[in-house]
């Protein structure tokens, strides 16, 4: 079994680049077909799906834009929850079909908050593309209507997913080895 080294921690491969790029292909594909003619505008967000972005978007044959957005997320003075913002996002979303690209979905929080900011900037319709989706992990509702892959509860990391920052920039996916 290959392992590699980060940091402090020890991770052993979980899902091959073959295995990853294959995935991707097919919700390429779904995506073509269900979205030719809706001028999608994809959504990247950064950090983590900078690589599932690059290998989905060269799938994409359809006319559409691509653009990249930052997600911060602090706690608000003001009431007792966190505030979630959008950074970066310089298109206008009036009436347009969305499709939010992220690296994984996990309780599905963060997915929840984008989808419901994008949709109070204006946007028709907001689509989820997900390349990797831990379902037992799932609290919150939020409609995931592309998954690449759905993974067990375990920390993963590579091709865009860090551990503390390191770690991305693999072809294949590891899981931490406990
Ligand atoms: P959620 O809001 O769905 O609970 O969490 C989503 C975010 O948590 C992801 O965008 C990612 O940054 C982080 N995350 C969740 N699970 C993992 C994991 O297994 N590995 C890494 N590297 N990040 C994760
Ligand atoms: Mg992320």
């Amino acid at each position: 079994m290959k392992t590699i080294q980060i940091l402090d921690k020890e991770f052993a491969l979980s899902i091959p680049e073959c295995e990853i790029q294959s995935a991707i292909d097919a919700v390429a594909k779904q995506i073509n077909r269900d979205l030719a003619g809706k001028n999608p505008l994809f959504l990247s967000i950064l950090n983590g799906a900078f690589m599932y972005t690059a290998d989905l978007m060269k799938r994409i044959e359809i006319p559409c834009q691509i653009s990249f957005i930052k997600m911060a997320s602090y706690a608000s003075t003001k009431s007792t929850g966190r505030v979630t913002e959008l950074i970066g996002l310089d298109q206008n979303l009036l009436g347009r079909t969305v499709v939010v690209v992220e690296d994984i979905v996990d309780s599905g929080l963060t997915m929840k908050e984008v989808v419901e900011l994008l949709k109070a900037k204006g946007a028709a319709e907001v689509r989820v593309s997900t390349l990797l989706f831990k379902p037992n992990a799932l609290k919150y509702d939020v409609p995931l209507h592309y998954v690449a892959l759905r993974i067990p509860n375990d920390f993963i990391v590579g091709y865009g997913l860090d551990y503390d920052g390191y770690g991305r920039n693999t072809r294949d996916i590891y899981s931490l080895v406990k």
